[in-house]
C-alpha cells in the first residue's frame, strides 16, 4: 500500500527574471514499511523533493499525498504540526544542538509528540546506552549520526526521511547507520525514504527511484533487497 503518494509534483524557484525548476512533475510511490530510495546526481531536485515531502517547503503544483492525506493543500500551521509530530528527519550533518546531551537531544525532539519513546531506551536501541549525558562534541560522526536517528525514531513516527545520512561518514561507520535504517523498515515497519547521490545505497531498497534535472527517469522494485556491505 503506497505510504507516499506524489503525483504530477512541480516547484519552482522565481531567481528574478529567471525560473529554476528544480521539481518537474514528479509523480511516484513509496509503499507502507519499505525502504525506499531517491537516487541522483548533486542538483537532480533531491533536496527539494524531500523538503516538500517533509512539510519544509510546498511545491507550485501537483499533489503529496502522506498517508491518505494530500499536504500540499496544508496551511503552514499545518505544515509545521505535520513536520514536528509525524516525521523522523535524519540530516547529513546529523543537526545536534551542541549545548544539549545526547538524552537531551532526544528528549527535546520528543517531547512535543503524545505516544513519544523513551528517549534512555531509543538511545540503548541504537548502541549508544553510555553515552547518555555526553555532548555531541564528545561523539564520533557516526555515533553522533545514531544521536540523530535515535532523535527521530523516538518521536515513533511512521515515517523517515533521511538526506544523504552517511554522507559524513567512513565506510564502516556508515554501514552501521544503513543497518539502524533499514532494521527501522524491516523490524519496525517505519516507511523509510532516503535521498541520496551513492548508488551503493539501491541494493538496500525496496524501490529506487531515480531523478535527475528536475524529473524521474526510472522507477525500479527490487525483490531482493540486501545490506549495503
Ligand atoms: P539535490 O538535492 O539533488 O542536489 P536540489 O533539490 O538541492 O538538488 O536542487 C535542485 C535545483 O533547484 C538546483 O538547480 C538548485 O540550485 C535549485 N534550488 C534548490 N533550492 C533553491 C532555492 N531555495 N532557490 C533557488 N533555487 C533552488
Ligand atoms: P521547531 O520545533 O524548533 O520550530 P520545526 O518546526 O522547524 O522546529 O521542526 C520540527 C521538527 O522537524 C524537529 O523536531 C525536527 O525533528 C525536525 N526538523 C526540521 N528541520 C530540522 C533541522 N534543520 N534540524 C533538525 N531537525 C529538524
Amino acid at each position: 500500500m503506497a505510504y507516499i503518494e506524489v503525483i504530477n509534483e512541480s516547484k519552482r524557484y522565481q531567481m528574478g527574471e529567471t525560473t529554476i525548476v528544480a521539481n518537474d512533475k514528479l509523480s511516484f510511490e513509496a509503499n507502507q514499511g519499505d525502504l525506499t530510495v531517491i537516487l541522483g546526481p548533486s542538483g537532480a531536485g533531491k533536496s527539494t523533493v524531500l523538503n516538500i515531502l517533509g512539510g519544509m517547503d510546498s511545491p507550485s503544483d501537483g499533489e503529496v499525498i502522506i498517508d491518505g492525506t494530500d499536504i500540499a493543500k496544508y496551511s503552514d500551521k499545518q505544515l509545521t504540526q505535520f513536520r514536528r509530530t509525524d516525521i523522523g528527519f535524519v540530516f547529513q550533518f546529523y543537526n545536534l544542538i551542541p549545548n544539549l546531551t545526547t538524552r537531551e537531544n532526544v528528549e527535546l525532539a520528543s517531547s512535543i509528540v503524545p505516544d513519544a519513546l523513551d528517549a534512555d531506551q531509543v538511545l540503548k536501541d541504537v548502541g549508544l546506552g553510555d553515552r547518555l549525558d555526553n555532548f555531541p562534541s564528545q561523539l564520533s560522526g557516526g555515533e553522533q549520526q545514531r544521536v540523530a536517528i535515535a532523535r527521530a525514531l523516538a518521536k515513533n513516527p511512521k515515517l523517515l526521511l533521511c538526506d544523504e545520512p552517511t554522507g559524513a561518514l567512513d565506510y564502516e561507520t556508515g554501514k552501521q547507520v544503513l543497518t539502524l535504517l533499514e532494521d527501522a523498515s524491516r523490524k519496525d515497519h517505519k516507511t523509510v525514504l532516503i535521498i541520496t547521490h551513492n548508488s551503493a545505497l539501491a541494493k538496500m531498497a525496496d524501490r529506487v527511484i531515480r531523478i535527475n534535472d528536475a524529473k524521474v527517469r526510472s522507477i525500479e522494485d527490487n525483490p531482493n533487497p540486501t545490506p549495503v556491505e
